[in-house]
């Protein structure tokens, strides 16, 4: 049978989904947010299973390291989320990347890196989202299987909220925000993320910073890439980037961008709603670990094989029963 193009990535509903990949490599460069350095990175096709998975290559090319973006990948969360494994990180600031495959379900893909950290770009998912356009997307053999949220798993840290629960038609982020500045307030946005909604409201929301921290940033060796092109800065009571705001409630849509991009750390795309008060990185890891360590509140099932005419209940969503107990150790 020959493959199946998807076209301009994910027009197709997830109901009787077939696990995607890149139909061709792209490469996309720039420089590190948090270090300053160039780099490259190339997003090569993958074959069933293979998940998201970064590659650290050499300047010759050769393979340095692997690691299969994954929640017990995570080795820090401070700023950014960092991959990584025993002898050191592999990979940081990896969230708008994460995101923008994810948003736009790509299920496998190799993510070959020549630095340490994903380029910034406009401190947005647009950038990927424009190269795996670019590619293509290409509907393999395999069912695209799907982490499905069956309790609530919750967890509440230093003000912040996170919570997973239960939603059998797809990912939805519920997201609410509060800073006490003028240009932010509070900020609340729910979606359920479907590539077009990502693509037109999630994507293009930038990292954002506060221009008192600056200085505490730099001194602890961070941000030393950042600037008004590839961050929103904000200070006492304004944004200083030129061209100001992308949409009114550009922060909290970037929020919602980077939850996307941590949970994509679930290894496979979650049915679940996501609702996050006052969260960052840390709060994203810590509910997704939280949900991983809890084997009777999660289970594996595959996209129905054709789901018009599956019966009724199945049909809702699309969805197999379950195939697989948590793999948790
Ligand atoms: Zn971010």
């Amino acid at each position: 049978m020959g493959r199946l193009v998807c076209g301009p990535a994910g027009t197709k509903s997830m109901k009787g989904a077939k696990q995607t990949t890149l139909r061709d490599q792209i490469a996309v460069s720039g420089v590190g947010v948090h270090s300053g350095l160039p780099v490259t990175l190339t997003l090569n096709p993958a074959g069933d299973d293979k998940g998201i998975v970064f590659r650290r290559v050499a300047a010759d090319g050769s393979i340095e390291r692997e690691i299969r973006a994954d929640v017990r990948a995570v080795t820090a969360t401070e700023f950014a989320t960092v991959l990584g494994d025993a002898s050191g990180p592999i990979c940081s600031t990896a969230e708008h990347l994460l995101a923008a495959l994810r948003g736009l379900h790509v299920d496998n893909v190799i993510v070959e890196i020549d630095g340490p950290e994903v380029p910034i770009m406009d401190g947005s998912a647009a950038a990927f989202v424009d190269a795996i356009d670019q590619a293509g997307l290409t509907a393999r053999a395999q069912p695209r299987r799907y982490i499905e949220v069956i309790k609530p798993v919750r967890v509440s840290k230093d003000g912040a909220v996170g919570e997973l629960r239960p939603y059998q038609h797809g990912f939805r982020v519920e997201a609410e925000i509060e800073f006490d500045h003028p240009m932010i307030g509070k900020q609340a946005l729910a979606l359920d993320i479907e590539p077009n909604i990502f693509r037109h409201e999630i994507a293009r929301a930038r990292t954002f910073g506060f221009m008192r921290d600056v200085a505490k940033l730099w001194s602890a060796g961070y941000a030393l890439g950042a600037n008004f092109d590839n961050t929103l800065v904000v200070s006492e009571d304004r944004v200083l980037n030129p061209e100001g705001l992308r949409f009114a409630d550009e922060f909290v849509r970037h929020k919602v961008l980077d939850a996307i991009g941590d949970l994509a750390l679930a290894g496979q795309p979650l049915l679940a709603t996501y609702r996050t008060i006052r969260g960052g990185h840390k709060l994203n890891h810590a509910v997704l670990s939280a949900l991983m360590a809890d084997p009777t509140a999660w289970r594996v099932v595959e996209a129905a094989a054709e789901p018009a005419r599956r019966t009724r209940g199945y049909a809702a969503a699309g969805m197999a029963a379950a195939a697989y107990a948590p793999e948790v150790s």
